[in-house]
């Protein structure tokens, strides 16, 4: 049994993406995946790179909360910053790009929302910029009436999900990380100096852990005898048919449920966060009822869609938190161990997440500039 410096728990984004600014550092690491590298929500995602504050909980959870989250924000903004420089760092085309995004007002009401909300948002470094109706059609030919206006962010984009997870490990490889996956379900067992961590009937040993299991951290975490809040969440995303692009940018409502973007090849991805629903094996499985309404919505705000053929759509579990805050860093009560858990968003702050965590696994300050006391694992 080879001791590692860390092992890591997790082969989506948070793990995969840890592994290699660990390696990056010279610190030896064994990554354990039960399936297959992002085969959970890290590849099962929108792919939007976003950073904005979510029109929902401003809404839901009002400006007191906006001002608890900006942590979470500039974290964002750092992230975005390190997308732009991704693929040149892991040596591989990642379908990245800043089109920007425009979150569209359907209301007035909802117009003086996105003024308040930008506040907020350029306080972390946010480029926010608000538009009128005539300035929103001009931007953006391929909205319908119903816009009345939005908040367009500059610093957005895409990157398409299916490939970000096997690139950060392919790169942590390369520079000696130890990537294993398919290997069932991990246990971890805590000894006097020491956590062992049990999977495929192997034991690997090493002095510090680190958490990146999405949705399956709280199993996990009973093993170290924890508990913290944290939610999953059945959501789904649709495909249509390649098309002749026509828009540019990351779309979403400040109302209503709502994402939609164009990838390279074409396609339009729709989401927003629609509910799926749970079979009775416990796996997220599409519900047709939120498609229809999900599409009816993607059809009213852009026109262009209705068009085009519906090829797939898909369910994964979300991971969320109640005040959706990152939990990032050492967990309470057990020494070296760590957790890499960024809800709702974590694909866009999953770089700036995992460069921050292998700093502190390092015993260092995070090189990313946020506050991460508001992270802190309670
Ligand atoms: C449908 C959908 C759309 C989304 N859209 C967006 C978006 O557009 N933009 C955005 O920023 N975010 C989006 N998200 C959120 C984002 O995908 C997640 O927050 C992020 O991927 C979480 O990454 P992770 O690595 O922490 O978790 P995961 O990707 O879930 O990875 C955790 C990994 O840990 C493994 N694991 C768990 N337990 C064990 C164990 N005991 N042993 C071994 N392995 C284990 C799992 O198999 C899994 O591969 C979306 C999520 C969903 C589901």
């Amino acid at each position: 049994m080879a001791e590692k410096d860390v092992i890591i728990i997790g082969g989506g984004l948070a793990g995969t993406a840890t592994a290699f600014y660990l390696a990056q550092d010279g610190v030896s690491v064994t990554l354990i995946e039960r399936g297959g590298l992002g085969g959970e929500a890290s590849g099962a995602n929108a792919g939007s790179l976003h950073a904005q504050i979510p029109a929902d909980p401003f809404r839901h959870l009002g400006e007191a909360w906006a001002r608890q989250f900006q942590p979470a924000l500039t974290l964002y903004v750092e992230s975005l910053r390190m997308w732009g420089s991704l693929e040149a760092e892991l040596g591989t085309d990642l379908e990245i790009k800043f089109g920007g995004g425009l979150m569209v007002a359907t209301s007035e009401s909802e117009m003086a929302e996105l003024a308040r909300k930008a506040e907020i948002e350029r306080a972390a470094g946010l480029e926010i910029q608000l538009l009128t109706r005539e300035e929103t059609r001009r931007r953006a030919p391929y909205l319908s009436d119903r816009a009345i206006g939005g908040a367009f962010c500059p610093q957005e984009g895409k990157a398409n999900p299916l490939l970000v997870a096997p690139a950060y490990a392919r790169a942590a490889t390369r520079l000696g990380a130890e990537i294993l996956s398919a290997q069932g379900n991990a246990t971890i067992t805590r000894e006097a100096t020491h956590y062992t961590v049990t999977a495929n009937n192997q034991t690997h040993r090493a002095r510090r852990i680190v958490i990146a299991g999405g949705t399956g951290t709280p199993a996990l975490l009973e093993m170290l005898g924890l508990q913290l809040a944290i939610q999953a969440f059945p959501i789904q995303v649709s495909v249509t048919e390649p098309a002749t692009p026509f828009i540019p940018h990351l779309v979403y409502c400040a109302g209503e449920k709502l994402t939609m973007k164009q990838t390279r090849i074409g396609s339009v991805l729709i989401g927003g966060g629609w509910n799926a629903r749970i079979d009775p094996r416990g796996r997220p499985v599409v519900d047709s009822d939120s498609l229809a309404s999900n599409l009816a919505l993607a059809c009213a705000v852009v026109p262009g869609v209705a068009s085009l053929t519906l090829l797939r759509t898909w369910a994964a579990f979300v991971n969320g938190t109640a005040d959706w805050l990152p939990i990032l860093g050492p967990l309470p009560g057990s020494p070296g161990a760590f957790i890499n858990y960024v809800p709702w968003l974590g694909f866009s702050g999953g770089p700036a997440a995992a460069r921050a965590l292998a700093d502190m696994v390092q015993g260092r300050t995070p090189s990313v500039a946020a506050d991460f006391a508001a992270f802190a694992p309670k």
